[in-house]
C-alpha cells in the first residue's frame, strides 16, 4: 500500500495514528539537527518532522532530499505543542513524526519553483512545463473548481431530465462564423472531415431524433485570429430542448447557474435574481456594448436634446449629420490631471472618436474642454438629466450613434478599472435578447447571420425579407456576465422553407446549400419538432469564478497566445510517408 491517507486530510482527530503518506517535497527547512519537510499531494500539505534519532541510513538519505522529490513517509500523527500550530495550514494543528522514509523518485532541479506564487517565469515557460505549473496550488485549485462546475452541471441537468449524448469530432463544416479545422481523409483522397465549430447541427438532429432534452460538455474548434485570449479549441455546455420557447431555455440555464454558484464558489454573489433581461438595442444604448458589465452604473445618457440648439461645433455638426451627443459621468473625477485627460482622449480616439469633450462639475463652475462652449442653461439641464454632482466629470462623445456607443462603452470600462467600480465577487449575469437577424458584410457586400444560420427569425418580421432584412429581429439570446458574453443560443428554424430562405439570404447557392446542408434540410422534412437551445462557455465561466484574467489559467493544457502547444511542440511537421498516405503535398 503506497499510502493510508492523503497529506491534506490529516487533522487533530488523527493524533496518535500511524500513517503512511506519499507526495512531493514542497519545502524543506533544517533547525538544529531536525529536518522539516512540507509534504504535498493534491489534497494539501502536511509538515513532516525528521528527528536526529532515526537510523543513520535514513538520515543520510534525508540529507540529499531536494524540492519536488517524491517520498513515501511512514510516521505517526502528533498534535503540535500549544503555540506551535500554524493556522494558515489546514493541517496546521498536527505534524507527522517520521519513522521511515523511502525515496520513490528524485527530481532534477526545477525550471521554476512550484511552491509560492512569486517569481513565476514567463507564460511560455509555464506552458512548456505545464505538468509542473499544474502542481502549483492555485492551478490545482483551478482544475478542481473546473471539475466541480462540470460535475454540478451534469448532475443538475440529469435531474432535470436531460441526457448527455456525445457527438462526433470528425464531421462536416458547421458554421459559427469562423474558419474550419480540416482533417484529411486517407481513404477518400482529396476529401476532408471538418472539426465542428460547435455541435449545432448535430444537436438539432438529436431533436429531430426525438431525444427532447440533450446536453454535452462539448469541445468546439474554431480557426480564428488569435485576438484576446481565444483558444483554437474550447469547451461549452452545449444544450438543446424540444417544444420550448425562448424563456423556457433561459429558465433552465438561469436556474442551473443560480443553484451552482453557492455550491461551487460560495464567495461569489449574484448581482440580482431573477437576472435582468435587455433587448439588444436597449443594452447597446445604455452600456455601449452588447456584453455589458452591470456591476456598476456610469450608464450612457443621450443628451442630444440638451444640445439641440448648441453652437459648440463638435456637438452641432454631429447632430446636423444625424448623429447623437451622449455622455457618461465619471464619479469624483473632476480633479483629473491634464495628463490623465490626455490619456483618456487617446483611448477615445483608439475607440473611434475624433476627440473627447469633458465637463468637470466644480464648486467654481464648469471646467474642462467643453466648459466655454456650454451655456448655464445647458449645464443645468445636463445636471438634471445625468444627475452629475459636484466633483464629477462628464465625458461626451458626439458622432454617429454606433461610434458614440462604442467610444463611451469603452471609456466606461476604463473608469471601472481606474476607479475600482466593480466588485470582483459579484457575478452580474443578465440576458440580452432580440438581436438583429443579419449583419451587413461591407467587404463581401452580403448579409451575414448575426448568430448562426439556424436561428429562427421573429415571426412578426417574416415579411421583411424582401423589403428590409436589416430590421429583422431573431429569436437569439446571449447570456452576459461582468463584461463578457458567456453564452449564446436561439430558438431554431424547424421548417425547411424558412431555413432555405435564410441560406439564400446569406448568399449560398442552391447547389451549395444541398451539398453543405442537404442532410439538415432533409431531416427537417421528417417531422422536426420546434426546438431551441444554447451553449454557455465553460472556460470563461471558470475563469470568472477563479478570479483569473485569461482562460488559459483554467485549461489544463492550453495553446499559447500564438496558438502553439509549447509543451509538445505542436503543430509540428509530419513524416513524408504520412503526407503521402493522405495524398497531401506541402507547397512552400
Ligand atoms: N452553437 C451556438 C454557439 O456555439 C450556441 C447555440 O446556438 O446553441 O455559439
Amino acid at each position: 500500500m503506497y499510502r493510508t491517507h492523503t497529506c491534506g486530510e490529516l487533522r487533530a482527530s488523527h493524533a496518535g495514528q500511524a500513517v503512511t503518506l506519499a507526495g512531493w517535497v514542497h519545502r524543506r527547512r533544517d533547525h538544529g539537527g531536525v529536518a522539516f519537510f512540507d509534504l504535498r499531494d493534491r489534497a494539501g500539505i502536511v509538515q513532516v518532522t525528521i528527528n536526529p534519532d532515526l537510523a543513520k541510513d535514513v538520515l543520510d538519505l534525508v540529507a540529499n532530499v531536494r524540492f519536488e522529490w517524491v517520498l513515501q513517509i511512514e510516521g505517526t500523527v502528533h498534535k503540535r505543542p500549544a503555540g506551535m500550530e500554524n493556522p494558515k495550514m489546514e493541517t496546521g494543528e498536527i505534524e507527522i513524526i517520521a519513522k521511515n522514509i523511502t525515496v520513490l523518485n528524485p527530481s532534477k532541479t526545477l525550471p521554476f519553483m512550484v511552491s509560492g506564487e512569486n517569481d513565476l517565469p514567463d507564460e511560455n515557460t509555464r506552458l512548456k512545463y505545464r505538468y509542473l505549473d499544474l502542481r502549483r496550488e492555485r492551478m490545482t485549485r483551478n482544475m478542481i473548481l473546473r471539475h466541480k462546475v462540470v460535475k454540478f452541471m451534469r448532475d443538475y441537468l440529469d435531474k432535470e431530465g436531460f441526457i448527455e449524448v456525445e457527438t462526433p469530432i470528425m464531421f462536416k463544416a458547421t458554421p459559427e462564423g469562423a474558419r474550419d479545422y480540416l482533417v484529411p481523409s486517407r481513404i477518400y483522397p482529396g476529401q476532408f472531415y471538418a472539426l465542428p465549430q460547435s455541435p449545432q447541427q448535430l444537436k438539432q438532429l438529436l431533436m429531430v431524433a426525438g431525444l427532447d432534452k440533450y446536453f454535452q460538455i462539448a469541445r468546439c474548434f474554431r480557426d480564428e485570429d488569435l485576438r484576446g485570449d481565444r483558444q483554437p479549441e474550447f469547451t461549452q455546455l452545449d444544450l438543446e430542448m424540444s417544444f420550448v420557447h425562448r424563456d423556457d431555455v433561459l429558465k433552465v440555464v438561469e436556474d442551473l447557474y443560480t443553484a451552482m454558484l453557492p455550491a461551487v464558489a460560495p464567495n461569489k454573489k449574484l448581482l440580482s435574481s431573477p437576472w435582468p433581461k435587455f433587448s439588444y438595442r436597449e443594452v447597446v444604448e445604455k452600456y455601449g456594448t452588447d456584453k455589458p458589465d452591470l456591476r456598476f452604473g456610469t450608464e450612457l445618457v443621450d443628451v442630444s436634446e440638451v444640445f439641440a440648439k448648441s453652437e459648440f461645433k463638435v456637438f452641432k455638426s454631429a447632430l446636423e449629420a444625424g448623429g447623437v451627443v451622449k455622455c457618461i459621468v465619471a464619479p469624483k473625477s473632476a480633479d483629473m490631471s491634464r495628463r490623465e485627460v490626455d490619456a483618456l482622449t487617446e483611448s477615445a480616439k483608439a475607440l473611434g472618436a475624433k476627440g473627447l469633450a469633458t465637463l468637470a462639475v466644480t464648486a467654481e463652475g464648469p471646467k474642462g474642454t467643453a466648459a466655454k462652449f456650454v451655456t448655464p442653461d445647458e449645464v443645468e439641464a445636463l445636471r438634471t438629466q445625468t444627475k452629475a454632482g459636484e466633483g464629477d466629470l462628464i465625458l461626451f462623445a458626439a458622432d454617429a450613434r454606433p461610434v458614440v456607443n462604442k467610444v463611451l462603452g469603452g471609456l466606461r470600462l476604463i473608469f471601472r478599472d481606474k476607479l475600482n467600480l466593480a466588485d470582483k465577487d459579484v457575478m452580474a449575469f443578465a440576458w440580452v435578447v432580440d438581436f438583429p437577424m443579419f449583419a451587413w458584410n461591407e467587404e463581401e457586400q452580403r448579409w451575414d447571420a448575426e448568430h448562426h444560420p439556424f436561428t429562427m427569425p421573429q415571426l412578426a418580421d417574416l415579411d421583411k425579407f424582401d423589403t428590409d432584412p436589416g430590421s429583422i429581429l431573431s429569436d437569439a439570446y446571449d447570456m452576459v456576465c461582468n463584461g463578457y458574453e458567456v453564452a449564446s443560443g436561439s430558438i431554431r428554424i424547424h421548417r425547411r422553407d424558412i431555413q432555405n430562405k435564410i441560406f439564400q439570404m446569406l448568399g449560398h447557392k442552391d447547389e451549395d446549400i444541398q451539398a453543405k446542408f442537404g442532410h439538415m434540410l432533409e431531416a427537417f422534412e421528417y417531422g422536426a419538432p420546434p426546438h431551441g437551445g444554447m451553449a454557455p462557455g465553460i472556460d470563461r465561466l471558470v475563469m470568472l469564478l477563479a478570479d483569473e484574467i485569461n482562460i488559459r489559467e483554467v485549461i489544463a493544457f492550453p495553446k499559447n497566445q500564438n496558438g502553439r502547444d509549447v509543451m509538445a511542440d505542436a503543430p509540428s511537421e509530419v513524416e513524408p510517408k504520412q503526407l503521402k498516405e493522405l495524398h497531401i503535398k506541402i507547397v512552400e
